[in-house]
């Protein structure tokens, strides 16, 4: 119920302009499609998305010779689950977890977008699902975000590690890894910094850090999750295409899904990126960080 709370906005919004579209139209016509194709758009579903869905909607009502709009509603959630998943049928995604040694977390992503508010959240889940965890604040750059970061760490009852400001982040994720191996933590989590004015300088700070983690740790980092704000709909997008190219993003957090009746963008990010939405942010509360959970997203539409 807190996933359908927090999507009230979206879900407010897109089913009452498809209950409206229903009932108007009453039977399928080009125009009922058309229409619908504005509601998905104007959800932030994104234009390549839309497209592909009416396509096959208009194929597949074709197909199963429906003429009531009310059936219609039954297969456009069909459509956008299938939109999510794209070819891999995967469940509600886990974090993978490394259940021999330390599993590592890396968290990026710009300022302003919830990054370190989702790992305190993070830890405070993990924390009480038993875990040992460790936080390192990488983010040496942003003003107040080791502070913030320790705030965070105290009030989830987790270790933090820290230097000063400015100064190297890979240093302190190297000692964050040290830290959480001699204390038997479960779980490092890293933060970084979030510089995107140069995309190679970017490259060359993540992939830094990444090496150092490498070096400890052969297979971590287990996630690099990168978190987005989906209040800033097609700015998230492209946010999300400079880091898929500077590194290896196994996963999104997508945070303030409560702020916004655009809530489509999680299928979006999906479909043109291919990385799954891994947590979804619904609030500034310390419980408010959910696993994204698909089906329940797309069902919780129409409800
Ligand atoms: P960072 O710069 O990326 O580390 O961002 P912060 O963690 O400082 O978060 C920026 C602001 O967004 C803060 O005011 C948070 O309370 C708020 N915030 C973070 N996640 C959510 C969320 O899921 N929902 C809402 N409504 N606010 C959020």
């Amino acid at each position: 119920t807190k996933f359908r709370d927090g999507l009230a906005k979206t879900r407010n919004s897109f089913s009452t302009k498809i209950n409206d579209l229903v009932a108007r139209y009453r039977t399928v016509d080009e125009d009922f499609f058309e229409e619908l194709e504005e509601v998905l758009i104007s959800a932030d579903v994104g234009v390549n998305a839309v497209m592909e869905i009416i396509e096959e909607l208009e194929m597949e009502v074709k197909r199963r010779n429906i003429k009531d709009t009310k059936h219609v509603k039954e297969v456009i959630s069909e459509k956008l689950v299938e939109l999510y998943y794209g070819d891999d049928q995967e469940d509600i995604e886990e974090l993978k977890v490394n259940d021999d040694s330390l599993t590592v977390y890396l968290f990026v992503g710009v300022n302003g977008v919830g990054k370190t508010t989702t790992i305190g959240k993070l830890a405070h889940q993990l924390k009480s699902e038993g875990k040992q965890v460790t936080l390192a604040a990488g983010d040496t750059f942003r003003a107040g975000a080791i502070d913030q970061l320790d705030e965070w760490g105290k009030r989830a009852g987790v270790h933090v590690v820290k230097h000063s400001e400015g100064s190297d982040p890979a240093a302190v994720i190297f000692d964050g890894i040290k830290s959480a191996k001699s204390k038997g933590s479960d779980i490092l989590i890293c933060d970084t910094a979030g510089r995107l004015q140069n995309k190679v300088n970017l490259m060359n700070e993540l992939s830094k850090v990444k090496r150092v983690i490498e070096r400890e740790i052969p297979d971590a980092p287990h996630e690099v999750l990168l978190v987005l704000d989906a209040t800033t709909g097609q700015n998230a997008m492209s946010q999300a295409k400079t880091f898929a190219e500077a590194t290896d993003v196994s996963g999104i957090v997508l945070t303030k899904l409560d702020g916004t009746a655009k809530g489509g963008i999680v299928l979006a990010i999906r479909n043109e990126l291919k990385i799954p939405v891994k947590l979804v942010g619904l609030g500034e509360k310390v419980t408010d960080l959910e696993r994204f959970d698909a089906d329940a997203f797309v069902y919780g539409l129409f409800a």
